[in-house]
């Protein structure tokens, strides 16, 4: 028997432009599921970097109207901000501030994320893999926060969305060299998420990050080439988090490793 709720699940971020990057193409699929989907940022990206004139605007701002309009061609249904700084790439200034998101217990922020959410039924926790994906701190915040909640048992599922290593290490313009501190081994994967379709919507969603793309990316007619073949796969790590959770409710969004082409 179906339930007449949606499944819902919740993508917890990091940074604005996120979404897109790592998870665009599961949320635009997920929502044409019919399921439910949350987004909840742990910051506002205030301390990244861009090539656009703001102009008065803070950099902070610029991201949150760029997520939120990101979120919209996503078909986001809420979207969420928790009160914590950037805390900016490794070995900068502004991982020492005091506000920043990874320097947060991750208990707390995971109890602030379940008082936030208290009225939802999540279905799957979707955050990021051991490594932050490419080891901002902000990203390995996200991983710790997503397993904290599967403590508390607040989903049956928690995703780790990552990279496949040797994908990215065989590309035509990488060295073929492979960082065990880079986003995930390709035999520690276990679900992805692809089709042009999904990956079209991501495309476009990124579109709305204006002051995080290249100065060459052109929103109406973007050169895909490279981006498909790095970003057009979303994979992931999937861990029960009870001895019977179920993932066929799950399988309509997430296809198993074994039936990658490649
Ligand atoms: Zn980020």
């Amino acid at each position: 028997m179906t339930s007449m709720s949606p499944k819902t699940l919740l993508f917890l971020q990091a940074h604005p432009d996120d979404e897109c990057i790592l998870t665009g193409a599961t949320m635009a699929k997920a929502k044409s599921l019919g399921m439910r989907t949350i987004v909840v940022y742990g910051t506002r990206g205030d301390a990244g970097e861009t090539n656009q004139d703001l102009g008065e605007e803070s950099l902070g701002d610029r991201r949150v109207r760029e997520a939120l309009a990101a979120c919209a061609e996503l078909g986001a249904d809420r979207i969420e901000w928790l009160p914590y700084d950037d805390s900016g790439m490794a070995g900068t200034d502004t991982t020492s501030n005091p506000a920043a998101f990874s320097n947060a217990d991750p208990a707390t922020v995971a109890a602030q994320v379940a008082d936030l959410l208290e009225d939802e039924t999540l279905d799957a926790i979707i955050g990021y893999d051991a490594n932050g994906t490419y080891g901002h701190p902000d990203h390995v915040q996200v991983h710790l926060v997503a397993h904290q909640m599967a403590t508390l048992e607040l989903a049956p599922w928690v995703l780790d969305a990552t990279y496949n290593r040797e994908h990215l290490a065989g590309l035509p313009d990488a060295d073929g060299s492979i960082d065990t501190k880079f986003a995930a081994a390709e035999e520690d994967l276990t679900h992805f998420v692809g089709g042009e379709k999904w990956f079209l919507q991501k495309a476009k969603a990124i579109g709305h990050h204006l002051s995080q793309v290249p100065d060459d990316w052109d929103p109406d007619n973007p050169d895909l080439d490279g981006f498909r073949a790095r970003f057009g796969t979303e994979w992931f790590i999937a861990k029960p988090v009870a001895a019977d959770s179920s993932f066929e409710d799950l399988g309509d969004l997430f296809a198993p490793k074994q039936d990658w082409a490649g």
